[in-house]
């Protein structure tokens, strides 16, 4: 006798926007048609973004990562090395140039953008206050655009408050462009309460795709019984999720990078999922969650979706116009939202 098991139902509630942002995809797209049209390989320096999926997807076509430069041999150096989408400091586009290597630069708009509102600020004789995490790459390449001394890095509420510049009227502040939001409102509320003059850069720093993805996680969190971030745990947007989620209501809340890493025991007796993905993770991974969820649930999707996002960075001038395969394609379309 054929006994089926019924499964217990399960409602899933999927953000939208989730995943892949157009900073992300451009820089997926650089170092994708730079194989095509220099063939392999193509060195990256720093993982192109923070996503073991598609880092080894792009190993496999022919991609090298490393850390700095000198890492790339000499019988090598006729060919590109991509700058990841986090930006780098002012530095490594120079040293590329004193070494002769011919580079690529994958840099978002969105971080470029923060560069040259922290330039401007320095410009106008402004000491750079740059709300970030200590160690991130993005924070080493904003932190990299201005002379040494010229700016400082806050973290916290907690050092904003115990922040003692030397002209406290004469301050401006960026911020990296993935923190929370309300995180980062309250530390420059305290730093403006302490230092009134505290010039603002001319746009948000924080992003489109950052504030989206949190906006979504807050809608969809409220009485979720666990909340489930795609993304890798030294995505900072990400690791922001899993803490929106919580703050929003979420019971419990956790980053899973692959469908093989959940454990079903601590998982337990759940009704209400949450599924988001941050911005440098991969659909096919939402949808192998989801697959592994269905199979031991009866599951039904529920849609949480705050915002439609249509933007789109051009890649860089010199790989415009190189075709790529149908296979090329297909693997670029797999790993987009
Ligand atoms: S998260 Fe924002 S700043 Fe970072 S790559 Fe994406 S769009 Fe650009």
């Amino acid at each position: 006798m054929n006994i089926q098991v019924k499964k217990p139902p399960l409602t899933i509630r999927l953000c939208g926007p989730r995943g892949f942002c157009a900073g992300v995809d451009r820089a997926i797209q650089i170092v994708v048609l730079a194989l095509k049209a220099y063939g392999a390989p193509v060195y990256v320096r720093h993982e192109i973004v923070h996503n073991r999926y598609v880092v080894e997807g792009l190993e496999a076509k022919g991609a090298i990562f490393v850390e700095e430069l000198d890492e790339i041999p000499v019988e090598h150096r006729e060919q590109p090395v991509v700058f990841s989408a986090h930006g780098v400091p002012k530095s490594v586009p120079e040293d590329a140039q004193a070494r002769n290597l011919f580079y690529l630069d994958a840099t978002c708009p969105l971080v470029s953008k923060v560069h040259k509102q922290a330039m401007r600020h320095q410009r106008l004789g402004r000491h750079v206050v740059l709300i970030g995490h200590a160690g991130h790459p993005e924070v080493i390449g904003t932190m990299g655009q201005l002379p040494p001394g010229t700016v400082s890095l806050i973290e916290t509420v907690e050092d904003a408050d115990g922040y003692e510049p030397a002209d406290p009227d004469n301050l401006g502040y960026v911020t990296q462009t993935t923190l929370s939001v309300d995180d980062t409102a309250g530390v420059i509320a305290r730093l403006t309460e302490r230092f009134p003059n505290l010039s603002a850069p001319a746009a948000d720093s924080i992003c489109y795709a950052t504030t989206n993805r949190q906006e979504a996680v807050k809608e969809a969190a409220p009485g979720c019984d666990l909340f489930i971030v795609v993304g890798a745990p030294n995505s900072s947007n990400s690791k922001r999720l899993v803490e929106v989620a919580l703050r929003a209501g979420a019971r419990r809340s956790m980053l899973v990078q692959r469908a093989a890493e959940l454990d079903w025991n601590e998982i337990g007796d759940i009704r209400t999922l949450g599924l988001s993905a941050g911005a440098s993770a991969p659909e096919v991974i939402v949808d192998e969650i989801i697959a592994a969820f269905k199979a031991r649930f009866d599951a039904e999707i529920e849609l949480a979706v705050t915002a439609e996002e249509t933007e789109n960075f051009l890649v860089n001038r010199e790989l415009r116009g190189v075709p790529l395969t149908v296979e090329d394609m297909a693997w670029v379309n797999g790993v987009r939202a």
